[in-house]
């Protein structure tokens, strides 16, 4: 039996195109669900888009078209990005789903029955676009704490969720799993801003605008916006209340909702709440992710610094992107993104460690040997530590990539990449060829140097899948297996520039 690994993104609002900071979360949980293929687990990649709300309402009304016509118009836009960017999710789940909407009333429904949802009236302090109440201790200088736009005062009749009572077991729940909320400084972030003070029962229908999940028993009023969204995690799998279908029973419960640190509240508490009064087991993490930021400031088209990501794409290819958002990005502190600084990690990791290794290798067995390298049973001293690093890189990628510090992942390889140019210099097979007593160990040197490049495409896979793939079809191998010797001879095709080096001057005349 094949271990299974269940992950999402969180389903992406279809208000507009995504900027390149929105594309960063589907590339890193690209990566991390790569990755878990590589190991052999049997992997479900879930992502989609969020279409209900007002802010969608009226967006469509300015444009002077349907709702569902301008999700429908968002959605492709979104699932044509994530497909640009190579992204290898199993499914791509819409909120405006039939039968998912259907799952949402029945859920609805159950609650309701059981008297975890009741029916009251709301008066305090309301943000339009969040679709939001909150209580004057909550607002952040008088304004929505998670927009920092006006609210206004506003009452309506309305049904709720009786949070309060499962805070005890989800405060039970959270310090007994102690990686349930990562990074840590988010977790306690809940703990100490919402946990301790106390949670109030939440506002889970609307009845000032209809685009949204009608409840089923009571229409004028829709389903709020975000329990209507996190349950895509279990509906599109087949949950239903009156019986599951095999998938949801196979993959939940979710091995990992990666998220942006913004909707951590609403993962880490109204997500738990609503599965323990569902009856279901928690996900086993939820992981908050740092934002990608243009020059220190949030992206945003209002300030007219956002970037996207086929914009970039079309300037550096897919995998240099996915590169820069993979490494660049710390693992749990906000990042930065700027064209100057993609050329630069380009030129210097991309282009000088990686292409430029895979070109002087395959050119010199080209040279030397006529593109067929045999694995030779010989070592001198200076090969230990270097076939040492190449043997102990699966064990290093594997704990970084256990607490999904991607980014330390990938040093990993390249400082095994850069060890093997290390290892070109202190050889020197140019010097090598020179002598013919010396061609055995010529050969032997160039052999490690194809295993090195063989295991490190292995690894790259998650991260770089498209040079990957090319790297391995240079090295002629369809061999992934992890550790060094397992080809016994090369036959290689030409070497191919895999990441020219970018001339910063011309590319900005191209712009
Ligand atoms: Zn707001």
């Amino acid at each position: 039996m094949k271990n299974k690994y269940y992950i999402t993104t969180a389903i992406a609002y279809t208000s507009g195109k995504p900027h390149i900071g929105n594309t960063y979360e589907i590339v890193l949980a690209d990566a991390i669900a790569r990755y878990h293929r590589l190991l052999g687990e049997d992997v479900y990649f879930q992502t989609g888009t969020d279409e209900h709300g007002i802010k969608i309402q009226e967006k469509a009304e300015a444009k002077g078209i349907s709702p569902q016509a301008f999700v429908d118009d968002v959605a492709t836009e979104i699932q044509r990005i994530w497909d640009l960017m190579n992204t290898s999710y199993d499914r791509f789940v819409r909120t405006t789903n039939p039968k998912h909407e259907e799952v949402v009333q029945k859920i609805f429904k159950k609650l309701y029955d059981q008297g975890d949802i009741y029916k009251g009236e709301y008066e305090g302090m309301y943000c339009t676009p969040c679709e939001s109440f909150f209580t004057e201790s909550q607002l952040v200088d008088g304004k929505c704490p998670d927009c920092g736009r006006e609210v206004k005062q506003a009452k309506e009749e309305a049904y709720f969720f009786r949070l309060s009572k499962y805070q005890k077991r989800l405060e039970e729940y959270i310090e007994s799993h102690p990686h349930f909320i990562e990074p840590e400084a988010r977790k306690n972030e809940m703990i100490n801003n919402f946990l301790k003070p106390g949670l109030q029962d939440l506002c889970v229908s609307r009845t000032t605008f209809t685009w949204g999940v009608p409840v089923s028993f009571d229409t004028k009023h829709v389903v709020y916006v975000w329990i209507d969204a996190l349950t895509n995690y279990i509906t599109f799998l087949g949950y239903d209340p009156d019986g599951s279908g095999e998938q949801f029973n196979k993959y939940w419960p979710c091995d990992l909702h990666l998220i942006g640190k913004d909707i951590l509240r609403f993962h880490t508490l109204y997500w738990p709440i609503l599965l323990m009064a569902l009856d279901l087991p928690l996900p086993k993490q939820i992981f908050g992710h740092p934002w990608l930021l243009m020059s220190s400031d949030k992206m945003s088209k209002s300030k007219g610094n956002v970037l996207y990501a086929d914009e970039l794409v079309d300037l550096f290819g897919v995998d240099a992107v996915r590169y820069y958002l993979l490494h660049e990005i710390p693992f749990a502190s906000d990042g930065n993104i700027t064209i100057d600084l993609v050329i630069e990690r380009t030129n210097a990791d991309l282009a000088n460690v990686l292409g430029n290794l895979v070109q002087r290798t395959i050119s010199m067995a080209s040279k030397y040997f006529d593109k067929t390298i045999h694995k030779r049973e010989e070592f001198e001293e200076i090969d230990t530590p270097f076939l040492e690093k190449i043997g102990n890189l699966n064990e290093k990628v594997n704990k970084k990539m256990e607490c999904l510090a991607v980014s330390d992942a990938i040093t990993e390889i390249f400082d095994v990449l850069r060890a093997s140019n290390k290892y070109i210099d202190e050889t020197t097979p140019w010097i090598l060829a020179k002598d013919e007593e010396k061609r055995d160990r010529l050969e032997s040197v160039l052999y490690h140097l194809l295993e090195s490049i063989r295991v490190c495409a292995v690894f790259l896979e998650p991260f770089l899948p498209e040079t990957s793939k090319e790297i391995l079809r240079q090295l002629n191998t369809e061999d992934k297996s992890f550790g060094y010797g397992a080809v016994s001879v090369y036959q290689l095709n030409e070497p191919q520039v895999l990441f020219a080096r970018i001339d910063k001057e011309k590319l900005s005349k191209d712009m």
